[in-house]
């Protein structure tokens, strides 16, 4: 659908680029989740429209075209009056069971197990009040030559009635699109890359975030133009490179901006030492979201021989757990805040099952880590890439 490396500075939309470095056997989950997301986008407004199929054909015969209308006069009343009662059918629905509206139409799936029904029956009766309603409001036409505009139809009534139908369809729309933003979820993977905006190894700024939901919903890809001049752009670090961020760059506020539109405040951030992502971003514990959990210390393992924690970074936690190796270097901000919430909900799974704990632990210990690109690279265009043993730059080490 998009070309390869295409870059996408908006959110939600940019979904469609996720998988594009997901070289691991669960990326085409991904798609599809995308795929049945973008189905479930397509299929919402079909019920709005149900109504349409029986009455075409009266209307075009009984009444002239209206030349500045989409939707004749007819069509639009019923449209209307079923989008009102749908928008109440649907609120209702949700408040009486909790269940949101688009779990009511398709269902709620986690990992391909449908955990919610769909409601049929509301969705039935739906459909059945859409054909009361057309009926009725072609009834008077066919009998005595009136349309539907002309008289009032049980609770509808022709003042207003246009004016309250269009904002019932796009309220149920506004509905469907605020939930689909921020589903369900409570768990989610925030990561943010940096260019190199001086030669030392903490001259960096913020060049690239990504959010993603515990659906694995790629919610924002926001490119970042720096204040200060740019020292390097750490291509095989970050894929980050000057025509990318001069296309589709903007100031950091506007980003964070976009960021916190998708980012509710029961949201809990996981990821690679996620407080310094946080930190990065200005966001603040409580107020934006209400906690972190940081995959270095959920995956620390003991190790017996040396009698202390061992931690891993991403890479090699994605390597051995997810079997998702990028090499060295080849991260961007969406592959990178995917593999986090993926070895989140691993590790979830892997608490009922102490076995497969173990095990996942051994292998941890056991695999020897690849050099990461700092090991290798000690400088790369001039800039100190941080590492504690080559370090040549002098500055301090943060955490
Ligand atoms: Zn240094």
């Amino acid at each position: 659908m998009m070309a390869l490396r295409s870059p996408l500075a908006t959110c939600a939309a940019s979904a469609v680029a996720a998988p594009r470095r997901a070289n691991v056997q669960r990326s085409f989950r991904a798609a599809r989740l995308v795929v049945r997301a973008e189905q479930q986008q397509e299929a919402a407004p079909e019920v709005a429209a149900v109504p349409e199929p029986v009455p075409v054909a009266a209307a075009a015969a009984a009444a002239p075209a209206q030349p500045f209308s989409i939707l004749g006069a007819q069509q639009e009343v019923i449209n209307g009056r079923a989008a009102m009662l749908g928008f109440l059918v649907a609120i209702a629905t949700e408040l009486a069971s909790g269940q949101s509206v688009w779990s009511q139409l398709a269902g709620k799936y986690v990992d391909q197990d449908l955990i919610e029904k769909p409601i049929g029956a509301s969705v039935l009766f739906y459909g059945f009040a859409v054909i009361m309603i057309a009926l009725a409001s072609f009834a008077p036409q066919v009998y005595k030559g009136e349309g539907p505009t002309a008289r009032s139809f049980g609770p509808f009534k022709p003042s207003a009635e246009m004016l309250n139908g269009r904002a019932a369809m796009l309220g149920f729309l506004a509905l469907l699109a605020v939930e689909f933003a921020r589903g369900n979820a409570r768990f989610y993977s925030v990561d943010v890359e940096c260019v190199a905006t001086g030669t030392d190894h903490n001259a960096r700024s913020v060049a690239q975030i990504s959010l993603v939901d515990e659906h694995e919903r790629v919610l924002c890809n926001l490119y970042v133009r720096p204040d200060a001049p740019i020292t390097s752009y750490l291509t095989p670090l970050t894929g980050l490179t000057p025509a990318l961020l001069a296309q589709h760059g903007m100031p950091l506020a506007q980003a964070v901006a976009v960021l916190r539109q998708f980012l509710p405040p029961s949201a809990v951030l996981v990821g690679q030492n996620i407080a310094k992502d946080v930190q990065w971003l200005g966001l603040k514990e409580g107020q934006h979201f209400e906690q972190m959990m940081d995959l270095t210390g959920l995956f620390r393992v003991w190790n017996p021989q040396y009698k202390s924690w061992s931690v891993f970074g991403q890479d090699h936690l994605a390597k051995v757990l997810l079997n998702w190796d990028v090499g060295v270097g080849g991260h961007d901000a969406v592959g990178d805040a995917l593999k986090s919430i993926r070895l989140f909900k691993l590790y979830q799974s892997l608490q009922a099952d102490q076995q497969q704990w173990q095990a996942a632990q051994h292998a941890l210990l056991a695999t020897p880590p690849a050099p990461s690109f700092a090991r290798q690279n000690p400088s790369f265009e001039g800039v100190c890439m941080g590492n504690r043993k080559t370090c040549t730059c002098g500055a301090a080490f943060l955490g």
